[in-house]
């Protein structure tokens, strides 16, 4: 029984290598029984793991129940499904298989009680009043909140999700229960993939080009949408595996929650370029009679994103900067560090301009707080967190801590700690201290020891060698265990399976150690990338990651520029040694021009010039460059269809033709965990484009 559970497991997350560009965490919805581990390997919580959790139960706020009220107030009506399927026929969304977080009075030793608790939070399903006849939220259908506010005529769409089946659904929910009308604007309050993703769900883009329907967006909006997640794209789709838990069945052993929702949808994700851009620190625009300010508040959750003010109805919208936890500086999966100072300021200006008269706060995640007392604790827990975050870190760091020692060091003070509204569910203490350092001073922690450190491969050896071989790392790894020690367990077994990657004994008692971590922590990404990793220790990763299904949205909206960039860090260093070519790339009809340059086993790209000395002049439409990009045609192709004019030597193209890698996702992230040594797929289309990683939860 057990094993059958494992091998749907296993194909499953096969599938989600396939699709996972657009499926952070949703695609494989597979639930188990959640009486039992889904692991023929998992353990349960043990005496340690469950002293800790009581003492959490007798020590946390419990009897604060405001959130609940919250969570439940202005609720009209759920739909009579739980799952929304996508129009590629697999399951977009699934809030059924989160059903045994609800069974009354259940508590759960695998789960840190104040997880369980947001866990339930964030069970809200349905269609919610957050202002009488005006604002109005569905909840639950994705990871993200959709709120539609009434104009005179029609909606006006707050973050349309991530994925258009789910956006879809929603829309028609609405428009069952309240009458139908149509949407007249759509409001992207930032960059990140779980607020565009499913708008082609409530909008043709037809009525969007023509100007019938506005899409507004703050400045920068359409540019980080696609830039942030470009670079690094491939890692950060890998490392999503460990941060959303991807793997995870939905158990009390497994995933349970994301903070900001329960999980992302696995659907169609799309993106229509806005045509109203917030440029000033405050814009006001009336749109079908609805008066709005918007604030933007760059570089916080997202380098482009605004909170909006409805003056008419004192009611705040937070966008992602305010919700139901402290977010992440750093996140997990892998993105540039934020700024906690800039965060903290942005909330400040937002309470003294808006919180002073807000009667109602609503945001893209989470759950609206009413009355204005309560926004404004609220708002000044999470002022405080965040500036509490940055400057007691970087008081330590002024006293000589260091990255290396600062998680363990640095404490919420029990004020905080006493409100809901600051605890880390999607950041954490330990990882967002870590981030406020490493923005200041960097990686390093000053020590000359650390400055150059040996690879993990070759350093773990000499060890394992000193410590007196495996048996003795094992023995003293089980005592460890036994005694609750586990990160003091982890620090030698994982020398052991770096040491000895095929060590299976190794690999499962590193498991077991991740795995009680992982049920001990409040944040469900940092309880994800433990029991996902311990999944990944015990059975290996997936096989047969084929290639990534590409998003036309998200390419169409690519600079050249940055595809360019892209291909920089595309080529392959030992081809392309002793190699120098210059090329200028034309595209006419968006009026371009790039010299791109091959020198040094480096490729640059420069805009607005072309070069006289050029090997070579590749002239084509953006257009038709699309299509290469999109992988729907070769560039080849459409040399042969007449749609590329190539003036000069074409030895340099077809030279950077057969230098370029293919990165997929069958890559280690723990030793000892690929099955086979994958074999690269042939790459008839080298110019094609991945889709950029999702960028939802932020
Ligand atoms: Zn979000």
């Amino acid at each position: 029984m057990l094993k059958s559970i494992s091998t749907t497991f296993l194909v499953t997350s096969v599938c989600m290598l396939a699709s996972s560009v657009f499926a952070a965490g949703g695609g494989g919805v597979v639930t188990a029984d959640a009486t039992k581990h889904f692991d023929t390997k998992g353990k349960q919580a043990s005496t340690y793991t469950i002293e800790l959790q009581t003492g959490l139960r007798k020590s946390l706020p419990f009897e604060d129940k405001r959130d609940f009220e919250e969570a439940k107030r202005g609720f009209i009506a759920a739909p009579e499904y739980k799952q929304i399927m996508a129009d590629a026929g697999n399951v977009a969304w699934d809030m059924g298989s989160y059903e045994f977080l609800l069974k009354d009075g259940a508590t759960f030793d695998t789960i840190n009680p104040s997880l369980q608790r947001q866990a339930i939070l964030n069970m809200a399903y349905g269609l919610y009043e957050v202002v009488p006849g005006k604002i109005y939220q569905v909840r639950g259908f994705d990871l993200a909140n959709i709120s539609f506010i009434k104009g005179k005529t029609g909606w006006i769409v707050f973050d349309p999700l991530t994925a258009k089946e789910t956006a879809r659904a929603a829309l028609k929910l609405i428009n069952e229960q309240l009458g139908k009308r149509p949407v007249v604007a759509v409001v992207y309050s930032h960059s990140h993939a779980d607020h565009f993703g499913g708008v082609r769900g409530v909008v043709n883009e037809t009525d969007v080009k023509s100007g019938k329907v506005k899409v507004i967006a703050p400045e920068g909006f359409m540019h980080h949408a696609i830039a942030e997640n470009v670079m690094a794209g491939n890692a950060m789709t890998r490392r999503m595996f460990f941060q959303y838990g991807v793997l995870l069945p939905r158990s009390p052993y497994g995933h349970v929650d994301q903070s900001i929702g329960k999980n992302t949808a696995a659907g169609n994700l799309g993106l229509i370029e806005p045509n109203v851009i917030i440029k000033k620190d405050f814009e006001e625009l009336t749109i079908d009679g609805i008066k709005m300010v918007f604030q933007n508040t760059p570089g916080t959750e997202a380098p482009a994103e605004m909170n909006t003010w409805f003056p008419d109805i004192k009611t705040f919208w937070a966008a992602e900067n305010i919700t139901g936890t402290i977010h992440n500086i750093y996140t997990l999966r892998g993105a540039l560090v934020r700024d906690a100072l800039e965060w903290s300021k942005q909330i400040n200006i937002a309470l003294h301009k808006f919180g002073q008269d807000a009667e109602v706060m609503f945001a893209s995640h989470s759950w609206p707080r009413w009355g204005n007392d309560r926004i404004q604790e609220v708002m000044r827990a999470q002022r405080d967190t965040y500036a509490h975050l940055n400057n007691q870190v970087l008081h330590l760091a002024n006293q000589g801590v260091t990255i290396n020692q600062i998680h363990n060091v640095y404490k919420l003070p029990d004020s905080l700690r006493d409100q809901w509204a600051a605890h880390s569910y999607h950041g954490s203490e330990e990882h967002n201290s870590r981030a406020v350092l490493n923005r200041y001073l960097g990686y390093w922690d000053a020590n000359p020891a650390t400055l150059i450190p040996l690879s993990p491969e070759d350093s773990a050896p000499l060890y394992v060698e000193m410590m007196g071989g495996a048996d003795n790392i094992i023995k003293k790894g089980k005592k460890l265990f036994d005694k609750g020690k586990y990160l003091h367990a982890t620090e030698i077994l994982n020398k052991l399976v770096y040491a000895e990657p095929d060590n299976q004994n190794a690999k499962d008692l590193l498991a077991d150690n991740f795995e009680q971590i992982g049920y001990q922590k409040e944040s469900p990404s940092v309880r994800n990338s433990f029991l996902a990793a311990a999944y990944e220790l015990r059975h290996g990763m997936p096989e047969g990651a084929s290639p990534k299904s590409t998003g036309p949205d998200m390419i169409r909206g690519m600079s050249t520029g940055l595809w360019l960039d892209f291909l920089g860090v595309r080529l392959d260093v030992a081809k392309a040694e002793g190699k120098h070519f210059i090329i200028n790339f034309i595209t006419p009809d968006n009026g371009e021009k790039y010299l791109v340059e091959l020198s040094n086993s480096a490729l640059t790209n420069i805009e607005g010039v072309t070069s006289k000395k050029a090997d070579l002049s590749i002239t084509m439409n953006r257009s038709d460059l699309n299509q290469v990009m999109m992988g729907a045609v070769s560039f080849d192709d459409q040399i042969d269809a007449g749609k590329v004019k190539l003036k000069g030597d074409r030895k340099p193209y077809d030279e950077l033709k057969t230098m370029l890698s293919t990165f997929t996702m069958a890559f280690e992230l723990l030793p000892g965990t690929l099955p086979e040594k994958s074999t690269l797929p042939a790459m008839n289309k080298p110019f094609k484009q991945d889709a950029p990683a999702d960028s939802s939860g932020g």
